[in-house]
């Protein structure tokens, strides 16, 4: 049984994740998609609500598990009994740090190895920030999420601007 996990803030899941989901669950038997629950980043979506999007938008998807995690992803991984981590790269801007990542991982734990995908051309250019600022700003997003999850982003900005002005 070949195990993996994708870990990642997800917040919120994008079309450009979903892509890597899908690839990476025809490479492994399972595919464990793993929320970080971090406590230094100040996320949009809590984690319950970014787990619950990720469970939606896989549903289609039988060897995919949807779980929070908090601290080291390798920890994580050793917890799943997952052999390896899944990352996505969108350009070489990350690259560097996922190099970084890699090679820390895989010298705290020499059983984990890490798999990199590379994004389809057409989501290259996505990420959950560019999501949240176009949302904030009244723009389509659309083409940038899964249909889902677009009112949920919409409305969760709306939140946090009534909770910024105090009404
Ligand atoms: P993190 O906070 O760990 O960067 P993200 O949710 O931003 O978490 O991303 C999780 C993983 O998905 C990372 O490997 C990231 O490079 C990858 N990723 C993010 N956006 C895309 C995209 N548009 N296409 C493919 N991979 C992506």
């Amino acid at each position: 049984m070949k195990r993996a996990v994708y870990p990642g803030s997800f917040d919120p899941v994008t079309k450009g994740h979903l892509d890597i989901i899908e690839r990476a669950a025809n490479l492994a038997d399972e595919l464990i998609v793993g929320v970080l629950n971090n406590n230094e980043k100040t996320p949009l979506f809590s984690v319950e609500e970014r787990v619950k999007m990720l469970v939606d938008v896989t549903a289609h998807i039988p060897n995919v598990r949807v779980e929070a995690f908090s601290g080291l992803s390798v920890e994580f991984c050793k917890k799943c009994d997952a052999s390896f981590l899944v990352r996505g790269l969108r350009a070489v801007t990350d690259f560097e740090y996922e190099l970084q990542m890699a090679q820390t991982n895989r010298s705290l734990d020499r059983d984990v190895d890490t798999l990199f995908l590379t994004t389809a051309l057409n989501y290259a250019y996505i990420s959950s920030t560019i999501v949240k600022e176009v949302a904030f700003y009244g723009g389509d997003i659309s083409g940038f999420v899964p249909p889902q999850i677009k009112e949920r982003v919409y409305a969760k900005i709306d939140a946090f601007r009534a909770a910024q002005n105090g009404i």
